[in-house]
């Protein structure tokens, strides 16, 4: 193979695993470097994370590893996090439209990944659609553009939707888990995600749709509170309520998961239990339509 040919090659694979960014002005060979010094762990060597599992929209970097001493993250990094987490609560039970959410997401700096990315993608759609569609972070594409799902798993997911008589501009809302692009695309981390959830929370309770759709696994086990994977929590329904709706004592919302079209396009196979997914979406709405 021409010299030309393999660079180009090598270039689209750290592409396609999420490596799209430099991140200095000259290349590293650590090769080259020394290698650090053997660290004395108690727990051992670093866990090797699982294989990709259905639902995982990329194959991506992991998130950043925990430090392995000292054990315990430092008091006050424990008392930012919660600061952090606690003005999230604030800012987002403050918010009465969907108008002031978007403001206050865009306005709160508790998110490290605000600092990496270039726009806040909040959401994109009908505020008065009665299907609600939450995947789970902005990819280089949404980033750029400050809309959810416009890259090519949103084309897929526009498909998906015009299939059962859906689309952005009439009846249907999309969001994510996550406001802010994780960097390379990493898998965010469950800090980043406890603190946008206040966010998504209250997002789900201003927009109260008839029907809301978990997009892949990390979406589902978030919002669902639920261990299993997408292929377990796929195609059935599921009572949600934020923890508001509890104490106010209001009735659930009609929940279902399917598969992420990122997985849908990098596995066809998986197509035929997310149409059947997206039929009994389909039928939920009409019911929820129907006079009486
Ligand atoms: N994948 C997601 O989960 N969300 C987007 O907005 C884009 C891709």
């Amino acid at each position: 193979m021409p010299a030309g040919d393999m660079l180009r090659n090598a270039l689209l694979l750290q592409i396609d695993a999420g490596a799209d960014e430099a991140i200095g002005e000259a290349p590293i060979d650590r090769f080259a470097l020394k290698p650090p010094e053997a660290r004395t762990s108690p727990t051992g060597p670093t866990a090797v994370r699982p294989s990709p599992t259905p639902g995982a929209p990329a194959a991506r970097a992991p998130a950043p590893a925990l430090p392995v001493t000292p054990a315990r993250p430092p008091a006050a990094a424990l008392v930012t996090a919660d600061t952090a987490l606690g003005a999230a609560r604030a800012s987002a039970e403050a918010a009465p439209t969907l108008a002031d959410l978007r403001a206050a997401v865009e306005a709160f700096s508790g998110c490290a990944l605000k600092e990496t990315a270039t726009h806040t993608v909040f959401a994109d759609g009908a505020e008065s659609a009665p299907a609600m569609f939450i995947g789970e972070a902005p990819g280089a594409d949404e980033d750029r553009v400050g809309r959810p799902f416009v890259g090519v798993s949103g084309q897929l997911l526009d498909r998906m939707l015009a299939a059962i008589g859906l689309s952005r501009s009439l009846n249907a809302y999309i969001t994510n888990i996550l406001f802010w692009r994780p960097p390379g695309n990493r898998e965010p981390s469950s800090e980043e995600i406890a603190l946008c959830l206040p966010f998504v929370m209250r997002h789900i309770e201003l927009k109260r749709p008839k029907v809301l759709v978990c997009l892949g696994g990390p979406s589902a086990k978030t919002l669902l509170g639920r261990a299993e994977g997408i292929t377990r929590l796929r195609g059935k329904w599921h009572d949600f309520r934020t923890p508001g709706m509890y104490e106010r004592g209001e009735p659930p919302i009609a929940a279902m998961a399917t598969f992420h079209p990122a997985y849908l396009l990098r596995t066809p196979g998986a197509k035929r239990e997310a149409w059947r997914d997206l039929l009994a979406i389909k039928a939920r709405l009409a019911e929820a339509a129907a006079p009486g």
